[in-house]
């Protein structure tokens, strides 16, 4: 059996994405900022593109950049934010412990050019509490940011609610919403998000395009300078093909989101169950707020790298955190914040479904995590000290 279980690190591209960019290659391959015709039909297509993604989040087709992908909208949405508080001699920002690294990297820069970051404590359960931000919020701040859905432990984040929060302190709001957007509903105006980024190949569109949006009003700051290309704030002939890829892919992804939710939670509810009983084992994130697709477990006395190859040699591909940690011996810094112990988190299993995911499969996964664990553990010096009373049990 095959199982490909990693759709937070990727997702396989829709046919009808696939479709959208191969007609966009071979009919409205001109240049949109070209003033003739074939140059002029590229130009409409692409603002047509802007305009579906707007109506999509519930904003305005000029309150869109399109990007290279989340890692450059979080970038953006985070160092505009940043020029425009230091203007204003406010130089505090509140973000979270359990970030994507394209956020922490940003601000921990920042911090290195003086600015203060205030990270936010996440409670055991992964949910990040309004208090906590409205508390972390001060006059200086001019920034907070906090991700929507955690792409390691797949869960929610009260977002409307510290949108209010921060909107009735008068802070700027960003959210990386990439976990988030074609797979929960996500409305920047109801939701009261001031900025927010997605990235195409989280919900089955192609890799390298995503976007960012940004209330009217904020001012962004080029990453990369050049052409005049969206607005002036982003140089670069734009990759139409890409951007329409994305957004064929996010209709599609946004239209089904409940049917796939429907699909997605008694499976995923299922496999917790199933993998729970596996003994000194535990979930990682709220049972509930938590993405349809994600389950997230630790299992004591076992590496997570070993699981990982000898799950991958069943047909089973899953991921031991965010594929930029894999790899590295360094613990999730996700699973550190929860406060998992470093052993803890090493012996962690990220499985992240798409809708098309059988019972079958989940069946055979139950059965092959148990088996893997079962045979890791019998290798382990470690295991049997603790099976022996030398040692504790964390779990
Ligand atoms: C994947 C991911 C990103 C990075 O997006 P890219 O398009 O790969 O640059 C950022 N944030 C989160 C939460 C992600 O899951």
């Amino acid at each position: 059996m095959y199982i490909y279980a990693d759709n937070a690190a990727t997702t396989k591209t829709s046919e009808a994405a696939i479709r959208a960019m191969t007609k966009v290659m071979e009919e409205t391959w001109g240049n949109p900022s070209s003033l003739h015709s074939t140059g002029q039909r590229a130009k409409e297509v692409l603002e047509g593109a802007r305009e579906k993604a707007a109506a999509l989040l519930g904003c305005e087709p000029r309150e869109i950049t399109f990007t290279s992908g989340g890692s450059e909208a979080d970038n953006m949405a985070i160092v505009s934010a940043a020029k425009n508080g230091a203007r204003k001699n406010k130089k505090h920002i509140v973000s979270t412990a359990f970030e994507h690294h394209a956020v922490l990297h940003t601000l921990k820069k920042l911090e290195k050019e003086g600015f203060e970051v205030t990270y936010v404590e996440v409670p055991e359960n992964g949910v990040v509490t309004v208090e906590s931000i409205r508390d972390a919020i001060r006059e200086d701040t001019c920034l907070v940011t906090v991700m929507f859905a955690n792409n390691e432990i797949g869960t929610l984040q009260p977002i409307a609610e510290i949108g209010a929060v921060c909107r009735e302190k008068k802070v700027p709001f960003h959210t990386d919403a990439v976990q988030a957007v074609g797979h929960v509903y996500v409305n920047v105006k109801e939701q009261n998000i001031d900025m927010l980024s997605l990235s195409a190949h989280k919900f089955h569109g192609p890799r390298g395009i995503g976007l960012l949006y940004a209330k009217r009003g904020i001012i962004l700051s080029n990453l990369i300078e050049g052409g005049a290309q969206e607005r002036g704030k982003r140089a670069g002939t734009e990759d139409i093909a890409s951007i329409v890829g994305m957004v064929t892919a996010m209709e599609e992804a946004v239209r089904t989101i409940d049917e796939h939710a429907a699909l997605l939670i008694p499976k995923r509810d299922r496999l917790i169950a199933g993998l729970s009983k596996i003994p000194h084992s535990t979930l990682n994130g709220d049972p509930e707020k938590r993405l349809p697709g994600n389950v997230n477990m630790s299992f004591e006395g076992v590496e997570g790298e070993s699981l990982l190859l000898l799950l991958d040699d069943r047909g089973i591909e899953a991921s031991s955190g965010s594929a930029c940690t894999s790899g590295s011996l360094d613990p999730s810094h996700v699973l550190l914040a929860i406060g998992r112990p470093h052993e803890v988190a090493h012996g962690s299993l990220r499985l992240t479904f798409d809708a098309d995911v059988t019972d079958e499969q989940i069946d055979y996964v139950i059965k092959n995590v148990g088996e893997v664990v079962e045979y890791l553990r019998n290798m382990s010096p470690l295991w049997f000290a603790k099976v022996e009373g030398r040692k504790e049990f964390y779990l």
